[in-house]
């Protein structure tokens, strides 16, 4: 888990924000990973993570890719040198493309819209990643100040938050 914690040059208030890893519980207990990204959730009016819904494009077009077999050349590269070998790194392809296959699904027959990952609301606003940024801040809604990052760094991830398909919370972290 990655945190970062913010505070508002004009009333103070702190945000703390974590990147964990999440992931849809499907039929058959079929799990995915779900892809988010940082909002400023009007609902929870602070600092949270919603579900990001990447094209079909991109997803068609990395499904195609793991079709043939192929890994992006770097994580070949990563892997092979971590000991994998030739058949690991064939299999790793194979449940990277099923994967690919089932987000594909989900994504396809998705009814609502993105959602908080801590409230299921649909009313946030994105706040843009600058992960090459040092000092990284943001504007304070309603408020007319801005965030500062005041602290960043690593945690222990002790739950793996799953979710159903329509991104409503299966379990209590
Ligand atoms: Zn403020
Ligand atoms: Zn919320």
């Amino acid at each position: 888990m990655f945190f970062s914690e913010f505070t508002c040059n004009r009333c103070q208030a702190e945000v703390r924000y974590s990147i964990r890893s999440w992931s849809y519980r499907l039929a058959d207990d079929i799990e995915c990973t779900l892809h988010a990204s940082r909002v400023w959730c009007n609902d929870c009016n602070t600092l949270r993570s919603a579900e990001y819904f990447p094209t079909m494009d991109y997803l068609k077009a990395k499904i195609e890719r793991l079709r043939g077999g192929q890994l992006p050349e770097w994580e070949v590269e990563y892997l092979s040198q971590r000991g994998m070998s030739k058949k690991d790194l064939d299999e790793f392809a194979a449940d990277l493309l099923k994967e690919a296959t089932v987000y594909l699904g989900l994504i396809e027959a998705r009814q609502s819209p993105p959602r908080c990952l801590e409230c299921a609301s649909t009313n946030f606003v994105r706040i843009p990643e600058r992960p090459d940024v040092v000092d990284d801040y943001f504007e304070h809604p309603g408020c007319g100040g801005t965030f500062h990052q005041t602290q960043q760094g690593r945690g222990r991830q002790s739950e793996y938050p799953t979710y159903d398909a329509e991104g409503n919370r299966l379990n209590d972290y």
